[in-house]
């Protein structure tokens, strides 16, 4: 019988820490769905940069190219993008997404960086904590007064708030006792917040369901946001699977036999250490002294070195994770190695030897050059470099992708290893967006039945043309008889 698809995304969990929460007993739900009705677990590759603008873009449209951060400068418009609380992605959307056939188009788009060309996103958009922005979103109201209204949502909220308020501070003080260092900004508050937009969120999705709409996706971030203040490995991070495995549940039942469901993830997330707590130094404050007199602003951080107005030249470096873009923003286009060595000949080496720097890309021509603390090497030759990191193949591929994009830092910087833990050029005790580890390999779960092969999707967007003809292969199964 044709059926409708739901797709569940749950961001930031990798396929081994899903895997190792199936195993120890905390996800009992979504352990019971995979048994009773044939899931497989599929471990996917998302490319680089490991995180979710670029991840979810090639996933609802199959192309992520120029998505080259989380943030990142637009020479042409002079427009610094970024997503979350005050997003500017619409300063610029006009100049991606054209020609493409989003697997959400007319379907229902709930709390995504994108419209996807859906019918309704119900009021949520990613980290945007405003409501009804899109043409064809739903008003606040709309969305939020019936869930209100509903007792049971509220208490099951307010409980949940409580439970999860409670426990984040405990955890938060118990970290500091033991002299860790939680990234405080996302503690609490973010947290309390996180719970009650994944409430949200679902309410929505299951009101999606009962409203009839094909296919329906949806962006569930508290485990992120959690890892992201913890660590992914933290009790607290895998206590928010637990909301989401009672998530799954609650889809899973409201499904009624009309609906399938697809959960799937768009990055892992590693243990990592910030650049400051390792270096002593603001990564900023590094770039400002390699260049005096210029004014280094931190895209989401603080300034550095000369005053604005006076600097000789300015800098914005755009950090996610264990990746900073660094642009000279006086430039109307990507400087070229060659251009940047001969302006400033020590920069580049200098970075590389830093003991939180495991390499710099930049790019001569059509040619990819890395630079590491063992001096500089061109296009193959970073594959035995890169045997520490992944399959060294795989990685060259990704990385020179990457590295393609006109909107690349005119040096981008890939963080190193530092006792097992990867630098962070945020402030957090996880992250992502880079190379290395469980960052670059989340998971899809999907029926056997459905013989999907991910084994060669080493990118997100080339696993957006499985799930377009997943979705229009369930809605043109026969009924039967
Ligand atoms: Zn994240």
């Amino acid at each position: 019988m044709s059926s409708k698809l739901v797709i569940l995304h749950i961001d930031g969990v990798s396929a081994n820490t899903l895997r190792k929460a199936l195993d120890d007993g905390d996800m009992p739900h979504l352990r019971r769905l995979m048994e009773t009705e044939g899931y497989e677990l599929h471990r996917y590759r998302c490319g680089l940069p490991s995180t979710t603008p670029f991840a979810q873009a090639g996933i609802i449209y199959g192309d992520n190219s120029e998505i080259p951060s989380f943030r990142w400068w637009d020479r042409e418009r002079g427009v610094l993008v970024q997503f979350g609380a005050s997003s500017t992605f619409k300063k610029v959307a006009d100049k991606y997404f054209g020609g493409c056939k989003p697997l959400t188009r007319d379907g229902a788009c709930i709390a995504a960086c994108y419209p996807g060309e859906a019918a309704d996103d119900f009021g949520i958009a990613y980290q945007d904590r405003s409501y009804g922005r899109q043409p064809k979103s739903r008003s606040a109201a709309k969305v939020l007064a019936p869930y209100l209204a509903n007792p049971i949502h509220l208490g099951d909220w307010v409980w949940q708030t409580a439970a999860v308020f409670s426990r984040t501070a405990k955890d938060y003080f118990v970290a500091r006792a033991e002299g860790r260092h939680p990234a405080a900004p996302y503690v609490a508050m973010d947290l309390g917040e996180e719970i009650f937009v994944h409430h949200l969120t679902r309410y929505a999705v299951i009101k999606a369901m009962h409203e009839g709409y094909s296919p329906i996706y949806a962006g569930f971030y508290a485990f992120d946001e959690t890892a992201h203040a913890f660590g992914p490995t933290d009790p607290s991070a895998l206590r928010v699977l637990k909301h989401v495995d009672h998530t799954i549940a609650k889809v899973a039942g409201a499904r009624k036999g009309r609906y399938e469901l697809l959960i799937l993830s768009d990055h892992g997330h590693i243990e990592t250490i910030p650049f400051r707590a390792s270096s002593g130094k603001a990564f900023g404050a590094v770039l400002a002294g390699l260049l005096p007199g210029y004014h280094v602003k931190e895209a989401h951080g603080d300034e550095y070195g000369s005053a604005e107005k006076e600097a000789i030249g300015h800098l914005t470096a755009t950090m996610s994770g264990g990746a900073a873009h660094v642009y000279f923003t006086d430039e109307a286009r990507r400087m070229s190695h060659r251009e940047l060595t001969a302006r400033f000949p020590q920069l580049s080496d200098t970075l590389a030897k830093l003991p939180q720097v495991a390499m710099l890309m930049l790019r001569d021509g059509e040619q990819d050059v890395f630079v590491t603390a063992r001096g500089e090497v061109r296009g193959q030759a970073i594959k035995p470099f890169l045997a520490s990191y992944d399959e060294p193949d795989v990685l060259y591929e990704q990385l020179a992708r990457l590295n393609s994009f006109h909107s690349a830092g005119d040096v981008v910087v890939l963080s190193a290893f530092v006792d097992g833990k990867q630098v962070n050029f945020e402030n957090q005790a996880g992250g992502h967006g880079s190379i290395g580890g469980e960052q670059l390999h989340p998971f899809v779960l999907a029926r056997k039945e459905w013989g999907l092969d991910l084994s060669r999707v080493r990118g997100a967007h080339e696993l957006h043309p499985v799930l377009v003809d997943l979705r229009d292969r369930l809605a043109s199964r026969p009924r039967p008889g």
